[in-house]
């Protein structure tokens, strides 16, 4: 697995004199963000010799690395109560089988994981998830087609309560008739599961497809407008040359990237680490 984006530009860059249009061009295409490539090009502008693709280089890294989040993140359950993550994003970027699995990782970890099918509006989302935990062995709290997705997360949680079951994974819809409703039906989400819990969720994480690339950025803009989210799931960064999108959600929105995806089995999924993103960027 590689994220790569750094090394595309690099090679499209060198063994010439670096234009600066072409530059900017080149950070964009590499999914870092409008404000982000100013931030580099801005790094770049004291130099006063010729710049060199290693320069850019250098200097992205270096960028990159100042915005990026020091320490690694965990995920701890609570001591005498279920922790609840919330898993939301567009159709097609991922969700489920992030739920699936994050929820895998979790029990490998030794933690008890309960799901919640919360993605009601597709039979199809239902039946995916309720495979994948057959195949985990894992509980799931499903309901059936158009159920209301806030009963249901509640359901998930005072089960997850009675069990004594750490973690409540939610997948949930990604496409309704309008955004608004959409959104609305997050928020709804979340008012029913705070008559458990004041303070739950505890993580909301977007899922988006590194293969997006802008599109990403805008709908991590959109989402955490509309619902306070605690974090990313980056997806599919198996492909290569992809990965940008990552910086440019942490510089624009100061969100950090929690989990990458980068495949479509269930061990294609891990802890998102800052130092390994850094070194990877220049991978092939
Ligand atoms: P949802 O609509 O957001 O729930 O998306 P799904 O979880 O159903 O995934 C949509 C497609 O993307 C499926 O074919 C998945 O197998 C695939 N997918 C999900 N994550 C990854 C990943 O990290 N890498 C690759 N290559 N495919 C993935
Ligand atoms: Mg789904």
């Amino acid at each position: 697995m590689a994220f790569g984006f750094l090394k595309n530009l690099w090679k499209k860059l060198t063994g010439k004199p670096v234009d600066w249009d072409e530059l900017e061009e080149s950070l964009i295409r590499a999914d870092l963000g409008l404000s982000m490539t100013n931030r580099i090009l801005d790094a770049l502008k004291d130099r006063k010799d010729k710049l060199t693709a290693d320069d850019v280089l250098t200097v992205a890294q270096e960028e990159i690395v100042k915005i990026l989040p020091r320490d690694n993140w965990t995920l701890r359950p609570f001591p005498t109560k279920p922790k609840v993550l919330l898993i939301v994003g567009v159709n097609g970027t991922g969700k489920t089988t992030s739920t699936a699995k994050l929820g895998a990782l979790l029990k490998k970890r030794g933690h008890s994981i309960l799901f919640a099918a919360a993605d009601t509006f597709r039979a199809a989302a239902i039946e995916q998830l309720g495979i994948w935990a057959d195949r985990i062995g894992a509980p799931i709290v499903k309901g059936q087609y158009n159920a209301d997705p806030a009963a249901l997360c509640l359901d998930a949680y005072r089960k997850a309560e009675a069990d004594n079951i750490e973690f409540v994974i939610c997948d949930t819809a990604g496409r309704l008739h309008t955004k608004h409703n959409l959104m609305a039906e997050l928020g709804k989400v979340k008012r029913v599961l705070q008559k458990a819990d004041p303070d739950a969720p505890h993580e909301t994480l977007l899922v988006v497809d590194a293969t997006t690339g802008s599109n990403a950025l805008a709908q991590a803009r959109e989402f955490n407008a509309a619902t306070q989210l605690t974090g990313l799931i980056c997806t599919k960064l198996d492909g290569s040359g992809k990965g940008g999108v990552v910086v440019a959600i942490q510089n624009e929105l100061n969100l950090s990237t929690r989990f990458i995806g980068t495949g479509e089995k269930p061990g294609d999924f891990a802890f998102f680490e800052s130092r390994d993103f850094v070194a990877r960027m220049l991978a092939e």
